[in-house]
């Protein structure tokens, strides 16, 4: 039996049930048996034109109890962007009438703010309810530094924890706890049973059990759990709402232009507003600075391209001079202009090496679905809150056509980033992932430079021949050798010999350390 028939069954089951213990009229059979028909109604042009009034409130027998694998709860709050979304607030329980399209589902509210209202929900902001996902300790993706980050992040206090996945131990937990303003980690283990411990003398059936228990009494731990930790921010949403996610040539006057952000050789960049409610970038192009066919086509790659660490393409207005580009918007702006501002003020070593790794991880997808992103710079990455780095300005990446062989050729007379393209980009208009590859090294070099200018006292002529000679830049003040050895593989004369990014993320992300002794020995505590 599929998922669904299990579920109509199941649904049918609870529906007869019920009209059986209550005596429920024929008319009261008939209306609940049309809720059993909201889940299905996916069109709300056809649903609202009186034939059937899904927003209605749902009608809940006594003792009634919906299927919880349709009831998801909210993870974070959501601004309704259009008429056609749903508001809601973290906690808030949720119906979900159709997940057809993937990343936006049409719902119901069954408590908050849009009690009883049907709308769209951006899928990644619930949690099916009752679910681990549901668990507001619950941070599964989370890495060790991040977690200790975020713990000692305003917010928390004496006990704030989470629980999330272990890094050393593929497939096991780690529980984090905010004791004394340091993190403490411990392994939460299971047995064969599938209970989970973190003490072999006491284990529970399910982690909620384990989370409630050592809630009550520290029991050997640093500190009782007391709340989860805060999450920080809510994750993009794909595109701009349920129908851009489709059809994303969106009318220019659903966008607002507030202040400019800055200029690039193709044009200006401002804050703006779509449909007054969401703030977004514009990248607004100069008219004839580009092809807008060939603009629309490199655009429906870019907008395949989808990662926590990328810029995310949300929509276009080709129809009309100046092409404008909407993005999602990075508050802090390029992470040169970042760098150079700071100048080592705030951010520390820990800082630039996480927004290093941060970059990599950004390449290693690009990697793994063989784009060539071309000129990856400091000016070309941009920075959200908290030192959230996200790679931009992909758009030239191009997929690559031959078999067997990532390369790219590039156009005779094409502009290049000197000081940040290899030398078989400069001598051989041969660009490949190891090419971004050798740009990243120099990005490095940026970040630890406090964002100065590569080979600061040559010319791009200069540059290039003291590279040929098999010079390379030395270690930047303050840089640990370490990374600079990093920086070094990359700007390797072989690109064969260069690290791929995958490496290059694990490399920086385990720069301090991946020291298992850091978390405490459940077996002594
Ligand atoms: P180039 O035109 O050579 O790519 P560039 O990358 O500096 O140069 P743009 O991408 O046009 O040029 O960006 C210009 C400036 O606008 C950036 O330096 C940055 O400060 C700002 N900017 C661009 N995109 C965004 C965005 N999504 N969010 C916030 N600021 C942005």
């Amino acid at each position: 039996m599929g998922t669904d028939e299990k579920l109509t069954s199941c649904w049918e089951r609870v529906v007869s049930c019920c009209c059986c213990c209550c005596n429920a009229s024929k008319q009261e059979q008939d209306r609940r048996l049309d809720t059993k028909d909201v889940r299905i109604i996916t069109n709300p042009a056809v649903a609202d034109k009186g034939e059937f009034d899904t927003n209605r409130p749902l009608p809940s027998p006594p003792g009634f109890k919906m299927p919880d694998r349709e009831r998801y709860i909210a993870l974070f709050d959501y601004s309704a962007r259009t008429a056609d979304d749903l508001n809601f607030n973290t906690g808030d329980i949720l119906e979900v009438l159709d997940s057809r399209a993937g990343e936006w589902w049409l719902a119901i509210a069954i408590t908050g703010i849009s009690v009883n209202k049907r709308g769209y929900i951006p899928a990644n902001y619930v949690a099916l309810l009752e679910s681990i996902d549901a668990e507001p300790w619950y941070f599964p993706g989370m890495k060790r530094q991040d977690a200790e980050k975020l713990l000692l992040a305003e917010g928390n206090e004496e006990g704030s924890f989470l629980v999330r996945n272990s890094e050393s131990l593929k497939g096991e937990l780690s529980l984090s706890v905010l004791h004394e303003k340091r993190v403490k980690h411990y392994k939460l283990q299971k047995l064969d049973n599938g209970h989970y411990y973190i003490s072999k003398t006491k284990s529970f059936p399910t982690l909620k059990e384990l989370v409630e228990y050592y809630s009550r009494q520290p029991d050997g731990l640093c500190v009782s759990l007391g709340k989860p930790c805060r999450k920080i921010e809510a994750p993009q949403t794909y595109g701009l709402s349920y129908n851009t996610v489709d059809q994303w040539e969106i009318p220019r006057n659903s966008i607002k232009l507030l202040t400019m952000l800055g200029a690039g050789q193709f044009g200006e960049v401002y804050e703006g507003v779509w449909n007054e409610t969401t703030s977004v970038a514009v990248k607004t192009l100069k008219p004839g600075t580009m092809d807008p066919t060939e603009f629309l086509g490199e655009a429906q790659l870019m907008k395949r391209l989808r990662h926590p660490k990328l810029i995310q393409l949300y929509a276009v207005c080709t129809m009309e001079d100046p092409i404008y580009i909407i993005t999602e918007l990075m508050k802090n702006g390029s992470l040169l202009e970042y760098l150079r501002k700071d100048k080592g003020a705030i951010l520390r070593i820990t800082d630039q090496i996480e927004m290093a790794a941060q970059v990599a991880s950004g390449m290693a997808y690009l990697e793994q679905q063989n784009y060539i992103h071309r000129d990856l710079a400091a000016r070309n990455v941009l920075v959200g809150e908290n030192n959230i780095c996200k790679v931009a300005d992909f758009g030239l990446a191009r997929v690559f056509m031959k078999e067997n062989e990532n390369v790219y050729e590039a156009k005779e007379g094409g502009k290049f980033p000197v000081k940040w393209t290899a030398p078989e980009g400069i001598h051989d208009n041969k660009f490949t992932i190891k090419s971004d590859v050798w740009s990243f090294g120099v990005l490095l070099y940026e970040i630890m430079t406090f964002g100065k200018m590569p080979y600061p006292t040559m010319t791009n002529m200069q540059t290039v021949q003291w590279l040929a000679k098999g010079h390379r830049m030395s270690c930047p003040l303050s840089c640990p050798k370490p990374l600079h050895a990093i920086m070094m593989d990359c700007w390797k004369d072989n690109d064969q010999e260069r690290p791929t990014f995958e490496t290059l993320q694990w490399q920086l992300e385990d720069f301090f350390d991946m020291d298992v002794t850091s978390y405490v020995d459940s077996a002594r505590y």
